[in-house]
């Protein structure tokens, strides 16, 4: 899967541009605050429909002006297509060749985008809303109906806390919550498990080759149902179903859901050791590279295609050799890296990479 071309009209600091890239390395390159980011932003616009920096489409649309748009035309084995998204002043359309989608999910799985950033280097130091995070928006990507799944699981969660905050809890509507809690949950349940499998037998691999086969990593699900490799949809329905049951009580008086999937997390350990407690600083990066871009595998894998590669301003974080391990082991994607400077010319092959230099909100030149 690769991006050909993009056209962004008052995105951001961009009035008007037009950009054909390299099919496999771009890198975007300038100094601070000139607009790489916002490159690759409207790149991820283009597979998610929305911004990874903001939920406020206001804010991208470029100051002082009102109609945004970004349109990218991208190639599969097979296919070629083209997104289009526009945001007006309190209106917002996207179409997939030419057809407007109603709903995110429609827009979802037709471009593929993995990006990594440098909070993505603390994904296993921070808290476990970082990786819930990182677990949702990937499944959601291979498999658009889990972002439905999740928004309905996430609807009726607010529902069943603000009732519980209410004086008097009417128990039969608490019921009635927790059928449809435990619906959702039971097709999200099922699902992070077997996403969680899949990527820690590709992050293990990466992880022996990024540390040369001096650590294992090992990842597996923490969540509250101790849910296994036999469990059925139907027996985590009735697992979550008696968790919700038994802490009725205790739910209406702390007037919150103390049980369910907005509790997981992931247990990650390097040579049979927590590496959130016991890790060195290294050690907890470079788990999380490997986590990160076994996405990379994993969507190869379900979707048939390798995804478009971003690296927001993680390069220069990385030390020579992890950068060269990194643009070796990834030659069969199309990467977009942006940096304020290349150190590293050398890692890099002339033939397959193009090179913008980007100025306040311009390209100056294309190497
Ligand atoms: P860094 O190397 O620091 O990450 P960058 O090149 O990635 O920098 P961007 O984040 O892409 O920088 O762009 C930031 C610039 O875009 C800032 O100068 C900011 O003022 C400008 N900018 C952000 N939003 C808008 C907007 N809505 N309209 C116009 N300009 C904007
Ligand atoms: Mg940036």
């Amino acid at each position: 899967m690769r991006l050909n071309s993009l056209q962004l009209v008052n995105f951001r600091n961009y009035d008007n541009l037009y950009l054909e890239f390299n099919k496999k390395v771009n890198l975007l390159v300038g100094k601070n605050g000139q607009g790489k980011t916002n490159i690759v932003e409207s790149i991820y616009m283009l597979s998610f429909g929305k911004s990874f920096r903001t939920s406020k489409d206001k804010e991208i649309v470029k100051f002082e002006t009102e109609n945004l748009y970004v349109g990218g035309n991208f190639s599969k084995e097979h296919t070629n297509g083209l997104i289009e998204v526009a945001i007006g002043k309190n209106k917002k359309g996207i179409k997939v060749n030419k057809i407007h989608i109603q709903k995110i999910y429609e827009l979802l799985g037709n471009i593929n985008v993995v990006i990594f950033s440098p909070e993505d280097l603390r994904l296993v130091k921070e808290g476990p809303k970082e990786r819930r995070s990182f677990i949702d928006k990937e499944i959601s990507q291979i498999m658009p109906k889990y972002y439905n799944y999740l928004t309905n699981y996430n609807k009726i969660l607010f529902q069943r806390n603000q009732l519980l905050k209410s004086k008097n809890v009417d128990s039969a509507l608490l019921d009635v919550y927790d059928e449809s809690l435990a619906k959702y949950g039971s097709y999200i349940y099922i699902l992070r498990r077997d996403f969680i499998k899949k990527i820690a037998n590709i992050s293990k691999n990466l992880h022996e080759k990024l540390t040369g086969g001096i650590e294992e990593l090992s990842i597996t699900y923490k969540n509250q149902l101790n849910i296994c490799d036999e469990d059925t949809t139907s027996t985590v329905y009735n697992k979550f179903i008696e968790k919700l049951m038994s802490n009725r009580e205790h739910d209406i008086e702390t007037r919150t859901t103390r049980y369910g999937l907005h509790k997981d997390d992931l247990n990650i350990y390097i040579n049979g050791l927590d590496v959130r407690l016991y890790g060195s600083q290294g050690q907890q990066r470079t788990a999380s590279i490997s986590l990160k871009l076994s996405e990379i595998e994993l969507i190869n894998n379900e979707v048939g295609e390798y995804p478009i590669l971003i690296l927001d301003d993680v390069f220069s974080e990385l030390d020579e050799t992890r950068q060269k391990l990194l643009v070796d082991n990834l030659n069969v994607v199309q990467m977009f890296i942006t940096t304020a400077e290349i150190a590293h010319k050398n890692i890099f092959d002339k033939s397959n990479t193009t090179i913008f230099n980007i100025e306040s909100g311009h390209v100056i030149n294309i190497e």
